[in-house]
């Protein structure tokens, strides 16, 4: 019987590169090479919609400039400001989605919370009910 989940497999896979700097799949959505529903976009952050859905709504928002920001982990002082419209833009998501009256925010940082892409990326779920604990 296996220990470790599939999931969390691949996301101790997708970390051993990610700190070496090597592009991930949001260089290419934010660079538009890969098609993504755009949600919201301004000069330092894009917001779209993760392809695969846990929720009604589930809109991904990252910053455009990664600057180091592989994972919240990996914040450091001169990241706040980013790190604050991070935060704001996903607010402006759940108002543009219709969730404002109850939305979730999540931050995976590292393996053990399942990350799996090295782009930091804020997820905003909604349009159910919620349960908590998070798995
Ligand atoms: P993490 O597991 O917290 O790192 O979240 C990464 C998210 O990116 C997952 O929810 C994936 O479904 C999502 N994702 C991966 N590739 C794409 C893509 O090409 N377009 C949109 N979402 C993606």
């Amino acid at each position: 019987v296996s220990a470790i989940s599939d999931e969390e497999a691949a996301a101790r896979a997708a970390a051993v590169n990610a700190d070496s700097g090597a592009p991930t799949i949001f260089d290419k959505i934010i660079s538009k090479e890969i098609p993504s529903t755009i949600v919201y976009e301004d000069e330092a952050v894009l917001a779209f919609r993760d392809i695969s859905p846990q929720a009604p709504v589930h809109v991904l928002v990252i910053p455009k400039l990664r600057d180091g920001l592989t994972e919240l982990g990996k914040a450091e002082k001169r990241h706040e400001e980013i790190l604050g419209r991070l935060l704001y833009a996903a607010k402006i998501v759940a108002e543009k989605e219709g969730i404002i009256d109850g939305f979730r925010v999540v931050v995976n940082s590292g393996p053990s919370a399942c990350q799996s892409v090295y782009h930091l990326h804020l997820h905003v779920l909604g349009g159910r009910q919620m349960k908590w604990p998070p798995g």
